[in-house]
């Protein structure tokens, strides 16, 4: 089913292309030995570099370069061995080179790819134009002192990837989906640990809109939307604008415009400029960035497994379905929790007991694997003891929440509590025949066709032995005595 909006005038198909930029996972600077790090006091990480000192000169940082071919690499994209860094010249407060130092021309990685699964169980493929390497801006800060505005240029030069889409998102659905898929990408490749909320990720939100089949309308850009769910939201309301606006009889004029989420509209703040306004030319104090061929490919060969081929591999390799497959993979540090537990045991109880318990118990008590006092050496334990048949199902989930709130080891709780589940024939007759003594006006009617009457005896047992009969067991008893 496809997205559209209906206007007064009929139905409206959005486009929409997506401007990722990325902070690169790095100790130190693109172009500089200053740290990298998130979230220090204001100007405690600024090389002279980074400052802009009259005759510093920037030295380009390998690792910064290695991130850049991993991430084009993970996309599937094509690694341009020859690439250029030009100079994006304008003049801003938190910038004081006065141009910024990106890839124009010949951006390091080419066409790739991001394939998305929508709600509906579909997929679809969208179009990676180019990824290229820059610097980042320093801070302005406003709202330190009611007359001054400050600068912080701990960010100055650090390395971010632009990752460009093509045109190709056709809702707000799809936008969220590549967003998440590529963020997911970038996590389990180490380049970008997606931190949306720290300014690690950002987005600029291309939306047109056009009528079936016409060629492409004039778009607007929705500047640094820093949520997945604000992306998706300003997809649409831009979207709904422009149609009110080419449905009044007016013209989408190219701008770039900001998201308001507490008003949910979007609003302009300038109107593009040209591209060429920047003044871009080749930085003459930088080489172009040759890379070895040989130097890619060893890249290549040290990529970790990425969440398709896992997703595919756990289908195949633990016969789990593509839904619960793709939830397990959702965060690398799931998917290996799910390998600790899933190993040697029946990979469908671990993924049963991981999808249900176990993730409702990380919601709940607000903690996440890393956290939790569950680890995965003791779940595994846990889903040992089921299957041994030391304890039934029931009796499991007791001693899972206490596991949750003692972080204790399963064995120890069962034998400390005394959860041992009881299969002796004699101890399970005895409560068989109390259960029946006790209620021979139901052993009447069970007889005379109210079946399901069973499950009411069972349940009585189970009582009697605090839950901790055989299931099994229980049940055979109670037939045979029955019968
Ligand atoms: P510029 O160089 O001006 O930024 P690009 O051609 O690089 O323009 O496109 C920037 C982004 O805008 C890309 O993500 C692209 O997919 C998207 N885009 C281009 N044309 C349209 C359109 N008509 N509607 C929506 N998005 C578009
Ligand atoms: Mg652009």
């Amino acid at each position: 089913m496809s997205y559209t909006l209906e206007g007064s005038t009929g139905t409206w198909e959005i486009v929409c292309g997506l401007e990722v930029h990325a902070q690169v996972i790095s100790k130190s600077k693109l172009f500089s030995g200053a740290s990298a790090e998130y979230g220090a006091e204001p100007n405690t990480q600024v090389s002279f570099v980074d400052a802009a000192m009259p005759g510093m000169l920037p030295v380009i940082n390998r690792e910064c370069v290695a991130q850049a071919v991993r991430t084009g690499l993970g996309l599937d994209a094509k690694i341009n061995l020859w690439s250029r860094f030009d100079r994006k010249n304008y003049f801003y407060a938190d910038l004081p080179q006065g141009y910024q130092i990106s890839q124009f021309a010949h951006p390091i990685v080419g066409e790739g790819i991001v394939d998305v699964t929508l709600s509906d169980g579909s997929t679809k493929s969208i179009g990676v134009t180019r990824l290229h390497l820059e610097q980042d801006a320093g801070k302005s800060l406003h709202d330190q002192d009611p007359q001054r505005s400050f600068i912080d240029l701990n960010r100055s030069g650090v390395a971010l990837m632009e990752i460009v889409s093509e045109p190709d998102i056709r809702s707000p659905e799809e936008a969220g989906a590549y967003l998440t898929k590529l963020r997911q990408i970038l996590r389990y490749l180490g380049t970008c640990d997606g931190n949306m909320d720290e300014g690690s990720m950002r987005a600029d939100v291309n939306v047109s809109v056009r009528k079936h089949g016409e060629a492409f309308r004039t778009r607007c850009e929705v500047k640094n939307v820093n949520s997945i769910r604000f992306v998706m939201l300003a997809v649409e309301a831009e979207a709904k604008r422009q149609i009110g606006v080419w449905e009044d009889g007016g013209e989408v004029v190219q701008e770039t415009r900001l998201f308001d989420p507490t008003k949910n509209e979007t609003r302009s703040m300038r109107s593009k400029e040209d591209a060429h306004d920047y003044r871009y030319f080749p930085d003459p104090d930088l080489l172009p960035l040759v890379l070895d061929a040989d130097w890619v490919q060893s890249l290549k060969a040290h990529l970790p497994e990425l969440p398709d081929a896992k997703t595919a591999r756990f289908v195949s390799d633990y016969g789990l379905s593509a839904y619960d497959a793709r939830i397990l993979v959702m965060e690398q540090a799931t998917a290996d929790f799910f390998e600790a537990v899933a190993k040697g045991r029946d990979p469908k109880l671990a993924a049963n007991w991981m999808m249900g318990d176990f993730f409702a118990a990380l919601n709940r008590t607000g903690t996440t694997i890393e956290t939790t006092p569950v680890s995965a050496a003791f779940l595994g334990e846990l889903i040992d003891l089921i299957t041994d048949k030391t304890i039934n199902g029931r009796i499991a989930k007791e001693v899972f929440e206490a596991m949750v709130e003692t972080g204790q080891a399963p064995a120890a709780i069962v034998a400390e509590k005394g959860l041992r589940q009881v299969t002796d024939t004699g101890a399970i007759d005895a409560a068989v025949d109390a259960v029946l003594a006790a209620n021979t006006d139901k052993i009447a009617a069970y007889k005379a066709g109210q079946e399901k009457l069973f499950g009411f005896f069972v349940g009585q047992v189970m009582k009697a032995m605090a839950g901790k009969g055989n299931p099994a067991l229980v049940n055979e008893a109670l037939k045979q005595k029955l019968a």
